[in-house]
């Protein structure tokens, strides 16, 4: 029987925050904020086409425990990297220029950077810090322990430095936004912000209708155990290959595609079939390069899948997911992942393994989750089959010759906020 990685309470994540913080710098934390890691139930590689994406709050979350300093050094230790590291504030610089800050500490010491150039702190506003990390979002499964990290420094933040930004959606909607400004310019990372929303917009029991256009939101109800069904996540645990220039390059291939239709992004294109205005196949069509054609097909596609992901939501959302109506959610997810693996080409044969294996255990739909390229797949499952069907898939993993993959549960869980366990 596989195991699944369980999440941490609250109370234990904010315990071991808070012993690392004295054991590294003595003393207590002024307190503990805590953000989740996000998987994505359908709308991949749709965040950056202006589209639609649905993610959920994981319940595994990133802990850290902060004390405000007097001057303007920050101080940096997590139980998942070696040492304490020291940034100076004044002094932090985008990746790849001098004074870059190097390694994790640029996603946290970005925020604090990313505050104050998004306008949403006053110049020396932001006090130095002491940080402690402690987390079970696993590193680089596609789960977002990134954006999880992010997003924990953000609230807290705005509250040691007043900024009341957490209170209210469009304020958590900016904070998001500096987040993604500190992956981007100060973590050197390409992210598209859908991990960032989720991280700070979901609610728990609720999936986040993401509108990456203009940046709305609405929250969808719900409730698979309502349904005896559970989302089976599966890490692969498989090294990245070759993510970063193969991100970049979707994203200029998109961008060239919408150049080439006379749209500000391919997001105007999807909309246009809402009102029988044009086709995909005359879109397609006026695509000369056989690379864009793959590309826009999956993100209008891709688009589609989440509207029509909302629209049996909005009308089962939980105990009545069954029968036609759960035939037709395994369907979208399962084009769903044939569309990455071949219009978009971000597939991965250990994901391919994964979501095939899990599909004849008995899932309602699996596809891969995130960026791809390795990282994780979700199987949608019946909640006294989640066990059976991992320890299926470890074993086609064991026997392909792969890593054992790791498991865990996601359900919808709460957003980024402090934590008063
Ligand atoms: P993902 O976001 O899919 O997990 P990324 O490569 O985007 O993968 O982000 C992982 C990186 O984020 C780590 O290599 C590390 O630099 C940083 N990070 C995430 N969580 C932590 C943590 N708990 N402590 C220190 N650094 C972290
Ligand atoms: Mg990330």
């Amino acid at each position: 029987m596989s195991d699944l990685l369980a999440a941490w309470s609250d109370a234990e994540g904010a315990a071991r925050a808070r012993d690392l913080f004295s054991a590294t710098y003595g003393g207590a934390p002024a307190g503990v904020w805590a953000a989740p890691g996000r998987v994505n139930i359908v709308g991949e590689h749709t965040d950056y086409n202006g589209g639609l994406c649905l993610p959920i709050a994981l319940p595994h979350r990133t802990f850290v425990a902060l004390r405000p300093r007097a001057d303007r050094t920050a101080r940096f230790v997590s139980a998942q990297e070696p040492g304490v590291r020291e940034v100076d504030l004044d002094a932090v610089a985008p990746a790849g220029a001098p004074g870059a800050v190097e390694g994790w500490p640029a996603y946290a010491a970005g925020v604090a950077w990313a505050l104050e150039h998004e306008g949403l702190a006053r110049p020396g506003q932001i006090p130095g810090f002491d940080l402690a990390v402690d987390s079970c979002v696993p590193y680089g499964a596609g789960l977002s322990s990134s954006a999880a990290l992010e997003c924990a420094v953000a609230v807290a933040l705005d509250d040691v430095a007043g900024l009341g930004l957490g209170a209210d959606d469009a304020g958590r909607a900016r904070l998001a936004a500096a987040c993604v400004r500190a992956e981007n310019d100060i973590a050197g990372a390409p992210t598209g912000g859908m991990d960032q929303a989720a991280s700070l917009r979901a609610r728990a029991g609720h999936a986040l209708l993401l509108d990456c256009r203009d940046g709305a939101a609405r929250h969808v109800p719900l409730d698979l155990g309502a349904a005896d069904l559970a989302l089976l996540v599966m890490d692969t645990r498989a090294p990245h290959r070759l993510v970063d220039g193969q991100y970049a390059r979707r994203r200029q291939v998109c961008e060239d595609a919408a150049g080439v239709l006379g749209v500000p992004s391919l997001r105007e294109v999807a909309d246009d079939f809402m009102v029988g205005e044009t086709t995909p196949e005359e879109v397609l069509a006026r695509l000369d390069d056989a690379e864009q054609r793959r590309r826009v097909r999956h993100v209008i596609s891709e688009i589609a899948r989440v509207r029509f992901l909302v629209t049996r939501l909005d009308q089962a959302p939980g105990d009545q997911l069954q029968g036609w109506a759960l035939d037709k959610v395994a369907w979208a997810l399962d084009a769903s992942h044939t569309s990455l693996r071949d219009d978009y080409e971000v597939s991965s044969p250990e994901l391919d393994l994964a979501v095939e294996t899990a599909r004849r255990l008995g899932a309602h739909g699996a596809r891969m989750t995130g960026g791809g390229f390795g990282g994780s797949a979700i199987a949608l499952v019946d909640a006294d089959r989640a066990r059976d069907v991992a320890t299926g898939v470890a074993g086609a993993f064991a026997a392909a010759g792969y890593a054992p993959p790791a498991f865990l549960l996601a359900s919808a869980a709460a957003p980024a906020g402090p934590v008063t366990a």
